[in-house]
């Protein structure tokens, strides 16, 4: 129950990569004959993942991960405007890749606002209206939040920066799985994806570059991708990517309608079976397989290493910051208390879950919260005040 750390690979993507490490490991840029057929496969493989997002097949650029395109998109945008100006907007709830490379840019003379977010986890768009200077050069806004799985309203944020001429660029890693991307429609000028959040290889993504759009190379090297990013291409994980993200596409509606099943299942039977809990997020603008909660009273890292011990795998928070003893900054930006940020658990929904297993953790989950809080000196003390003063929003926002 970890889909938004990562996903196995399809058994699809996996034969299909197979030959390109022994028969056909040709090293695409070699002129002759054996090596210009992988380098036939590398481009059907762009196209593919060009047609995905409703792009052409020559701005995509591959790179190692979601990681690289968030780095690549904000540095390289910040470089190239340096003399237009050296502001920025972003939020408070990106994903590090984003954040951390802000702290770099900040670092090195770039100003940054970072937009604050109701309790569902939205910015609003006069917040962004009005943070918009003469020299702000990009906004980057992620499409879908990687620990509540808030969707943003990506395409009024597009307009906005088409209005003003700022580039637009979003963090689609989580979204793209689910959402129907259409670059034209949302008016994005950069999109960072990644290949192991769809069930493809790890190690592999692209970055989305609008054509007409200034950024420098990122890697300095070779003729690779039209000299933008340098490196002999990972040839089968490219592939892999590809075989993986078109039957992601063709498979796209059933997933969407199978996980948000299981999530409202979720949702409503730990609601039911276990007081005190709250529902972190918007339960509207939400990814379909993402459900995170607060359990008052109870530490969330302790009930994810009982649940593990029942092999059942959640999360606190992403992973990347698993190993951080501060509380989630997204759980802080939607104005949860530390008391219930250090309370929260994360569990993300993939294709392969079952209802029965939804209904197999939500009664493990309801032993562990249970038995954890009879433990828990002055509980019941602090219970009944709580109730009578009715502290908790039960079942969240909707
Ligand atoms: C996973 C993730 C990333 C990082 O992608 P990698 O391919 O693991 O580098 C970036 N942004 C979001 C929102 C993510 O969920």
């Amino acid at each position: 129950m970890d889909h938004a750390s990562t996903t196995a690979v399809r058994p699809e993507a996996v034969e299909a990569m197979t030959p390109f490490f022994y028969e056909k490991f040709g090293n695409p840029s070699s002129v002759y004959g054996y090596a210009m057929e992988n380098k036939q496969a590398l481009e059907q493989a762009r196209a593919v993942l060009a047609e995905s997002i409703h792009a052409k097949p020559e701005e995509i650029y591959f790179t190692s991960g979601g990681t690289e395109a968030d780095n690549w998109a904000l540095k390289g945008i910040a470089e190239s405007c340096f003399k237009k100006g050296n502001h920025i907007i972003t939020t408070k709830i990106e994903h590090h890749a984003i954040l951390h490379t802000c702290n770099y840019l900040e670092q090195h003379g770039f100003k940054i606002t970072y937009l604050g977010v109701d309790e569902m986890g939205l910015i609003r768009l006069e917040d962004l209206k009005a943070a918009i200077r003469s020299d702000t050069i990009l906004i980057s806004v992620m499409a879908a939040n990687n620990e509540i799985g808030t969707l943003q309203p990506i395409k009024e944020i597009g307009k906005i920066a088409k209005e003003h001429g700022i580039y637009f660029h979003t963090d689609a890693v989580q979204a793209y799985p689910t959402q129907e991307i259409r670059v034209d429609e949302l008016s994005v000028d950069l999109l960072s994806v990644s290949s192991h959040k769809i069930n493809g290889p790890k190690g592999i993504g692209f970055l989305y570059i609008r054509t007409g759009v200034k950024i420098p190379p990122y890697i300095h090297g070779g003729a690779q991708e039209k000299n933008m990013r340098a490196g002999t291409e990972n040839v089968p994980a490219i592939i892999g990517f590809a075989k993986a993200a078109e039957l992601a596409m063709k498979t796209r509606k059933e997933r969407t309608k199978k996980e948000k099943a299981l999530r409202e299942l979720m949702i409503d039977l730990v609601l039911k079976e276990i007081p005190y809990t709250r529902l972190n997020g918007s339960r509207k603008y939400r990814l379909p397989g993402n459900v995170n909660f607060s359990f008052q009273f109870v530490e969330g890292e302790s009930v994810l290493i009982m649940l593990d011990m029942k092999n059942i795998c959640v999360s606190t928070g992403s992973a990347c910051a698993a190993s951080s003893p501060e509380p989630s900054h997204v759980l802080k930006a939607i104005g949860l208390p530390d008391e219930l940020a250090y309370g929260s658990l994360r569990l993300t929904l993939g294709e392969e879950n079952t209802e029965e297993e939804v209904r197999y953790v939500v009664e493990q989950l309801k032993e562990i919260v249970g038995e954890m809080r009879k433990k828990m000196p002055g509980y019941e003390r602090i219970r009944d005040y709580q109730q009578e003063n009715n502290s908790l929003n039960q079942s969240g926002y909707q």
